[in-house]
């Protein structure tokens, strides 16, 4: 089977240089364990300080730099991710594990998010216009509100979008003025690091953007307690999510938290039938169900439960599980050995609890040694715990709801609340769905997981805290707003 390269460059980038530290770490491929991705570099707490005070050195020049130059460097960044989508793709299949032409997207969509943001840095105007100036209350004088960069943002990504979550939290950053200490998960090293590589030659001023790669507790919450990172982007588990906001918001640094998901796929019995198979296999199970926006339960009107059960069983049997670089391979391996075992664990809790299995949850052998599962379907309680919580893997559960109102009363309890999707053909109660589901985004026939990158992203209740991701929406998140008044 295919073993690539060995990337043994992967080191820190801090104020404008690479450095090695004193210890280092690997990767290793998930579809393949035998074959090592990277050796990388592991940052202590002396070098995340060290990158935070570059950050903070950089700050004030970059900060009042004009939106042309910021939008060069975004642009060049996006363009050259676009143009290796296919190379850089084959890394992150090789690293994380999703197949390839996933992998790929992936890329090219960090590609498109730092396109985006090149022209925000324009109409976001932080520091430079794009505020609004009004009639003041008082004769004679004029009012103005602008937006200003925050200073330092510490960004804590998660390993299963190592492209595009990093991309839409670098890009408006850099964007509106700030400047960035970047800590990307120890699961995928060089994937941070590829990006990173992109950057330090995007012809920024050093210390504007710092990579330090490390583990969470050291690094991670090295960011989260420094006096001198001003704002932090946390994307990755509730429980992380919650240390994080308990220690930013005691040295009131600004804050913003994705977590994690238990999204719903209603399926009403008007519904297009072939098409919401097709929804929650695409929701549930591609990318091996790792996604924040997986559809995880699947809440089905009684009047089709039978038949959709029925026909997504046949499509699980039908899915080719496998190395995430296998032409025709659909789902890759998950991420790691223990990710596997704790999968494997929760089809015990299910059975243990008395839901009834339908499909899958089995480990699976494959020609290289990977951690390879097939996908799970279990018919489920609402008390019961796969039905409630987070499991980030390939494993969805079905609940019968009687009708509308039931489905949607279903799909609303849950601590969770990052997206809900209907399948219906009925206009009233897609509406209504979409005014009603507590959730920050709704799909409409559409699979829960998938994305633009042009609008807000992000969740309501135990999934989200602090101002949206994406789109122009990320200013409110990456700027802060000042008011002028002038005697005129
Ligand atoms: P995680 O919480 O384990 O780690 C996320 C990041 O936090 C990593 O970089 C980690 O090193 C760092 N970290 C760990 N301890 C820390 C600490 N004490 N202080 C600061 N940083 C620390 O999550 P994960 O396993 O990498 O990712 C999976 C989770 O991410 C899932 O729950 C998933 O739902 C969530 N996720 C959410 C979204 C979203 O936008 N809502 C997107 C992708 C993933």
């Amino acid at each position: 089977m295919f073993h690539g390269e060995i990337h043994q460059n992967v080191r820190q980038y801090i104020n404008g240089r690479w450095e090695t530290s004193a210890t280092t770490g690997v990767s290793t491929n998930p579809s393949d364990t035998s074959e090592v991705v990277a050796e990388y570099a592991r940052a202590d707490r002396r070098q995340t300080d060290a990158a935070i005070r570059a950050a903070s050195d950089a700050f004030p020049h970059w900060s009042h730099s004009t939106p042309q130059r910021r939008a060069d460097v975004l642009d060049r960044i996006g363009a050259e991710l676009l143009a290796r989508k296919d190379e850089l793709g084959l890394l992150l299949a090789r690293e994380e594990g999703k197949v390839l032409p996933e992998a790929v997207a992936e890329v090219a969509r960090a590609g498109q998010v730092f396109k985006f943001f090149a022209g925000e840095a324009f109409r976001g105007g932080a520091g430079a216009g794009g505020g609004e100036s009004l009639a003041s209350a008082r004769a004679g004088v004029q009012v103005d509100v602008t937006r200003e960069p925050l200073g330092v943002v510490g960004l804590i990504a998660p390993w299963n979008a190592p492209f595009a979550v990093p991309a839409w939290k670098i890009a408006p950053a850099l964007a509106h003025g700030n400047s960035v200490v970047f800590k990307p998960a120890e699961r995928v090293p060089a994937c941070g690091w590829a990006l990173a590589e992109i950057i330090s030659r995007a012809a920024l001023p050093a210390g504007v953007f710092n990579l330090v790669m490390g583990s969470g507790r050291e690094v991670g919450q090295a960011l989260v307690d420094s006096p001198h990172v001003d704002a932090l982007s946390f994307t990755g588990s509730a429980a992380v999510g919650e240390r994080v906001l308990r220690g930013a918001s005691a040295r009131r640094a600004r804050v913003q938290l994705e977590m994690g998901g238990k999204n719903a796929l209603v399926v009403l019995a008007d519904a297009d039938l072939e098409r919401a198979v097709d929804c929650a296999v695409q929701g549930a199970y591609f990318s091996a169900g790792q996604r924040c926006t997986a559809s995880s339960r699947l809440i089905v009107e009684a009047a089709v439960h039978d038949a959709f059960v029925a026909r997504l069983r046949e499509r699980l049997k039908a899915l080719r599980v496998g190395h995430a670089l296998e032409r025709g391979v659909e789902i890759g391996p998950v991420a790691d050995a223990e990710r596997l075992a704790g999968h494997l664990a929760w089809v015990e809790i299910a059975r243990a609890e008395g839901a009834e299995h339908v499909w899958g949850g089995e480990a699976l052998e494959r020609a290289t040694a990977g951690h390879y599962m097939s996908p799970a379907l279990f018919l489920a309680e609402p008390g019961h715990r796969i039905a409630r919580e987070e499991i980030f893997g390939p494993l969805a559960c079905v609940l019968r709801a009687t009708d509308y109102e039931h489905a949607l009363a279903l799909c609303n309890d849950t601590p969770f609340g990052l997206c809900a999707g209907i399948c219906t053909n009925s206009l009233k109660h897609a509406m209504h769905f979409r005014r009603h589901a507590e959730v920050g985004m709704t799909m409409v026939n559409l699979p829960t997981a998938g994305v633009d990158f042009h609008v807000p992203f992000g969740g309501r209740k135990g999934s989200g805290y602090g101002p949206r991701e994406q789109g122009r929406h990320a200013a409110e998140f990456y700027t802060q707003v000042k008011t002028g008044y002038m005697l005129a």
